[in-house]
This record gives C-alpha cells, sequence and structure tokens, in this order.
C-alpha cells in the first residue's frame, strides 16, 4: 500500500472518531464538546443555549474535515504545490478539492441563517417553537425546558456515543450532534415498536436487549422521533414519564434468567395449599416493599431423610417475587435444571424449605 492510501485511511479513521467518538476519545476529553467547552457554557444552566452552540459548532467543524485532508495532504508532502490542487491531477480530484473549499463557506452561511434574529431559524428554536402558547416566543419554551433539565429528578439515557435520550418532568428531548426533537409528555404517546436481543456470549442467556420506542405527539407539526434505547433503561424512562408506555403485541420482552424463574416459581406454587391468615393486617414486604406480602413458608413436603425441611413460624413477610428471587439467589448458577428441586433456608429464620413449602396466602387478591 502506497503511503498516500494509508495516510487517506487514517484520516477516514481520525473523522469518524471526530462524528462519532469512541468512548476512549470521551473519556481522554478529546471531544469537539470538550475542547470547546469554555466557547459553549455550561449545559446544565442553560441547556437550550448549549445544544444551539453546540449544533452550530459541530457543523462547522464537520464541514472542515474535507478541507483539512486536502491541506494536510500538502503539509505532509504528498501534493507538492498548493496551485496544482485545483488544476492538476484528475477531474474527480479537482471537484473534491474545489467542493472541500466550498463546503465551510456553506456551513459558515447556514450557521449566520441559523443565528439571525436570535436564532428564530435554528432547528432547534423551530423544534421549540411547536409548543408556544399564543403570541409567546420559543424562548418561554426553552426557558422552561432548562428549568426542568437543572433539576435532580430527569432521566438522562445515553443510547449512543452522540444521542442522548433526556426525560424531565414534562419533557421528553432526543439530543443530536445538530439539532434536539423535544415532545411535550402530556401529549406525547410512546409505543415500543421492536425489540432486539443481541447474544454477548453463546452460554449465557442473558443477552442485550435494545427496545426502538417511537414517541409521538398529538400537536400538529412535532415530527414523531424514534429513540433507541437499552432495555435495562427502560424501567428509567418508564418511571419518568407520566405516559403509559405501549408495547406492540409482537414485541417480546427479552427476560433473564431470574425474571423466568420468578414465573416458572408462581406457576409452579399455584399448585400447593392455600394458607389462610384470616383478618391480618400486613407490613409492606421486605423485598421490595411495593406490595404486601403474599407467600407464607410451611413444612408440607414429606421428609426424605437428608436435608429435610424444617418449620417456619416467621410471619408472611415476602411477596412472590421477592421469594422468587431470594430462592434464586441462593442456588448454583450452574445448575439450572435443579433448581426447581432445590431447598432454600426461609430469609428470616434460616428453616428449611422447598418448593412445595411455599403457600399463597388466602384472603390476598390475585395479581
Ligand atoms: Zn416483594
Ligand atoms: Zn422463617
Ligand atoms: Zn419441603
Amino acid at each position: 500500500m502506497s503511503p498516500e492510501v494509508i495516510f487517506s485511511i487514517s484520516y477516514i479513521l481520525l473523522c469518524a472518531c471526530i462524528i462519532y467518538p469512541p468512548s476512549e476519545f470521551i473519556s481522554a476529553g478529546f471531544t469537539v464538546e470538550a475542547i470547546f467547552s469554555k466557547y459553549l457554557g455550561s449545559e446544565q444552566e442553560s441547556f437550550t443555549t448549549y445544544h444551539i452552540k453546540k449544533s452550530c459548532l459541530n457543523l462547522f467543524v464537520y464541514s472542515l474535515l474535507p478541507l483539512a485532508y486536502v491541506v494536510s495532504l500538502c503539509v505532509v508532502g504528498y501534493i507538492e504545490e498548493i496551485t496544482i490542487l485545483f488544476t492538476g491531477f484528475s477531474l474527480y480530484w479537482k471537484l473534491f478539492a474545489t467542493t472541500s473549499l466550498a463546503i465551510p463557506f456553506f456551513s459558515l452561511y447556514q450557521i449566520k441563517k441559523w443565528c439571525e434574529n436570535n436564532y428564530e431559524q435554528h432547528p432547534i428554536a423551530i423544534n421549540l417553537k411547536k409548543f408556544c402558547n399564543n403570541n409567546t416566543s420559543w424562548k418561554s419554551v426553552a426557558n422552561d425546558v432548562d428549568i426542568e433539565f437543572r433539576r435532580f429528578d430527569k432521566v438522562c439515557i445515553h443510547t449512543s456515543a452522540v444521542v442522548t435520550v433526556i426525560a424531565t418532568e414534562n419533557w421528553i428531548l432526543k439530543v443530536m450532534p445538530l439539532t434536539v426533537f423535544v415532545i411535550y409528555q402530556s401529549d406525547a404517546s410512546l409505543v415500543v415498536k421492536e425489540a432486539k436481543t443481541y447474544e454477548i456470549s453463546n452460554h449465557s442467556s442473558d443477552g442485550i436487549q435494545y427496545l426502538n420506542i417511537e414517541i409521538k405527539s398529538s400537536r400538529q407539526n412535532v415530527n414523531p422521533f424514534i429513540i433507541r434505547i437499552n432495555a435495562r433503561d427502560f424501567k428509567d424512562l418508564r418511571d419518568r414519564v407520566a405516559r403509559s408506555i405501549e408495547i406492540l403485541p409482537n414485541v417480546k420482552f427479552h427476560k433473564s434468567v431470574i425474571e423466568q424463574f420468578v414465573d416458572v416459581f408462581k406457576e409452579t406454587i399455584k399448585s400447593n395449599p392455600i394458607y389462610d391468615i384470616g383478618h391480618q393486617d400486613l407490613d409492606m414486604c421486605l423485598g421490595c416493599s411495593q406490595v404486601r406480602p403474599n407467600v407464607k413458608i410451611q413444612k408440607l413436603c414429606e421428609d426424605t431423610g437428608v436435608n429435610n425441611c424444617t418449620s417456619c413460624y416467621c410471619r408472611p413477610m415476602w411477596c412472590s417475587d421477592c421469594m422468587a428471587k431470594w430462592f434464586a439467589s441462593r442456588q448454583d448458577a450452574d445448575q439450572q435444571n435443579k433448581w426447581l428441586s432445590s431447598k432454600c433456608t426461609c430469609p428470616m429464620c434460616r428453616a428449611i424449605f422447598c418448593m412445595l413449602d411455599v403457600c399463597r396466602l388466602g384472603n390476598i387478591d390475585d395479581e
């Protein structure tokens, strides 16, 4: 390979790292945002202004990349004289060299248009303007977004090196290098359209699952957008968004081994006798504090001679989900096929129990 080709390939890689910085670049502070952080100001203080400035900067930096390539060819010495750039070589090369010179001017012209009249024509301002009430300016919407972004209760999900999804109390924002998509939560609808699982290794059934969620607004002219998030972040988003998230029937959420076991556990204990606790008031489940306890351990199985189950006198303190997770956590991770026939100890008194000894409570409504 000629040195010119190697140089060109390295340059293309460098461009890719500037546009789509890998985590090493981000942690080393070698990104457009980090280098120009003084000019950009604080995202926390004024979110909208920060992203307007950032988009202008990104556009300008991207537009310089082809020209920087041509110039660096001269600097390194692969092209001897700057004048033959535009006269010599093939037609394609002349075309490329001329375009590379023109693109930064176009981008400067675009940025100038964006900045006119207080950013009135900037894509972010245009997106915000759609949420204005009569006669108010996009600035007042921007101000509301800024205020909510400053709070600690927002959810930020970095879905890739250049895309971040932010859910504040009232807004859902998708931040991209050149714009920010905005939707007001109270007129938004969220639909999980697709779930894709990627296996990390052959012997674990725990793959990474990504969800494609379409976010639409019932307001006119507001463009819908799609966010792609890791299924692990889904709960955070769901908890922050005031709207319910619809999941299309064909979307199958990938379940972890533990989640699958919880389902089997709950199904299995359905065939055990019911334990009637009368009308006692029960505190919340000790495991999750979300629901009332709904299972009681009592020895019902027959002795087998070794490792017999023992009596537990504890009050019901756990829900079936938490009991199933506790059960799973005490098992050998490599012997999943033996879990159901294994034993466990009561989380409170350490009495030994098996699946036959877990009884659902009598007067509790089934989920
Ligand atoms: Zn629980
Ligand atoms: Zn016990
Ligand atoms: Zn037992």
